[in-house]
């Protein structure tokens, strides 16, 4: 497709840019993908959607991509600083169970999740633990360029090696070596120094060690996106998508790591970056133990698109704020869609490419920026409601614009239609929605008491008003 550019945020740059892969045409992805070593909440579940509609926005603007997700299944600590417990071998541990066991039954489960709201399989899911040889030699060449040292328990990376290391993240080093526990770790050169290998602490068993030139043990946990990224997408490529929660940490290292051992700047050209999904005040992760998964809503009576729905009712930049009020529009919002959408599936003859382009520029032109998901179901609904345009028509458009949201707008289960799909009230919505745009409160308010007398709530949202049986 031709025309205006997709223009991205670059956290690289903290700008909002137009989209130019190294290779014209062809687009490489790469996001961080689970540790797997529990189930994914739905606040995983946003990161998981986030990196799906940048792939279908490459796609629909007629690029190519390669999309290459990573599975951590070792060396992610409990504590970021290098601490603690490995979070693979602690589930292991205290479930009597095999690590690989656990690894394989909660990828199968995300797995699972990610399909039921539609995301696309990446091209290329690789494991860390299939990538040992790799992420050695990637350690072998930080070696060579005088970047590591050895600590009383690893292989340790040398941030002062690598003079951009606070740039992605607009890190404070001063503040934040001032700020370390220096006590704590005397054998570290700075505070932000990583660990690349660590070493098989003698009379600890572990399930997953192996061997190195630096003698048993287990990769640390950054080196695996740097050591598989540059396998599967080559030393350099265009986009990396994860959650802002990583920018300060892993996301810093795995720029320094590959950096200095392949010698190369920028490593990644665009850097995006999603931000949290937040339960009142807290973000939604499982460390703060309000976590909820996909099957707990599914259990609610919501269908898995409802959620994606609500993920794309909230920018993928801005906090989104979680609440059963918040699901429970969404649910209905997308409902009273599919009521409209559905339909049409069945529609005949051709669309009129004059009449659809206006409609289809103006969601085309959300998607490029920056991807607008709430200003294109904006679009998808207002074309659904369109008086002035054919079933056909609006076929078409849907078809189109369901290539990048992904709600089976067209082809979702007959059992999804709302049964909240009345012409009649519709029609009295729409007259209250009009006597409300022309100030005549007085009309407004009595359709709105005589629908609250059947027992029907009107809402009003940003897309406009949606109703439900109360
Ligand atoms: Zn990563």
């Amino acid at each position: 497709m031709s025309g205006a550019a997709l223009e991205l945020f670059n956290t690289r740059t903290r700008e909002k840019e137009p989209f130019t892969p190294l290779v014209p045409g062809a687009a490489s992805v790469y996001t961080c993908g689970p540790t797997v070593y529990s189930p994914q909440h739905i606040g995983n579940m946003r990161s998981t959607v986030f990196a799906d509609l940048v792939c279908r926005a490459l796609r629909l603007l007629g690029h190519e991509v390669t999309h290459v997700m990573n599975i951590t299944d070792v060396g992610h600590l409990t504590d970021d600083a290098d601490d603690g417990d490995d979070k693979m071998e602690k589930a292991a541990r205290e479930s009597g169970r095999r690590a690989e066991d656990i690894a394989a039954e909660f990828t199968a489960q995300w797995l699972a999740d990610r399909r039921r709201l539609n995301c696309i399989d990446p091209d290329v899911l690789c494991k860390a633990t299939d990538h040992i040889a790799e992420q050695i030699a990637m350690i072998e060449q930080l070696e060579k360029a005088g970047a590591t040292y050895r600590a009383a328990d690893g292989i340790y990376f040398d941030v002062s090696s690598f003079p951009r290391y606070a740039e992605l993240a607009r890190l404070d080093l001063a503040q934040q070596q001032a700020g370390a526990r220096v006590a704590e770790r005397d054998d570290k050169r700075n505070a932000q120094d990583f660990a690349l290998w660590k070493f098989a602490e003698e009379g600890v068993s572990r399930q997953q060690e192996w061997d190195s030139p630096w003698g048993r043990g287990f990769p640390g946990w950054h080196i695996e996106c740097s050591a598989m990224s540059t396998r599967y997408l080559g030393e350099r490529f265009d986009i990396h998508t994860g959650g802002v929660e990583h920018l300060p940490v892993h996301h810093t290292n795995e720029v320094a790591q590959s950096e200095v051992a392949l010698g190369i700047s920028p490593w990644v050209q665009v850097w995006m970056h999603h931000d949290w999904l937040v339960w009142g005040d807290e973000k939604i992760s499982k460390s703060k133990g309000n976590i909820l998964v996909l099957q707990d809503l599914v259990d609610q009576g919501l269908r898995p698109l409802s959620f994606r729905y609500f993920l794309l009712q909230a920018h993928y930049r801005k906090q989104q704020n979680w609440g059963e009020d918040a699901i429970q529009a969404a649910d209905t919002g997308y409902r009273r869609l599919l009521g409209q959408t559905l339909p049409l599936a069945d529609a005949e003859g051709d669309a009129d490419p004059v009449r659809i382009g206006p409609a289809r520029e103006r969601f085309l032109a959300a998607v490029r920026d920056d991807l607008n998901a709430p200003r294109a179901l904006a679009v998808a609904t207002e074309v659904a409601r369109d008086g002035a345009l054919t079933a056909a028509d609006k076929r078409a458009l849907v078809a189109e614009f369901d290539r990048w949201l992904g709600l089976d707008l067209l082809t979702a289960e007959a059992d999804a239609i709302p049964t909240e799909s009345d012409p009649r009230i519709d029609g009295l919505v729409e007259a209250r929605q009009q006597a409300r745009a022309s100030k005549d409160f007085a009309t407004s308010d009595r359709i709105r008491d005589e629908l609250a007398a059947e027992g029907i709530v009107i809402e009003d949202t940003p897309d406009g008003p949606i109703w439900r049986r109360s």
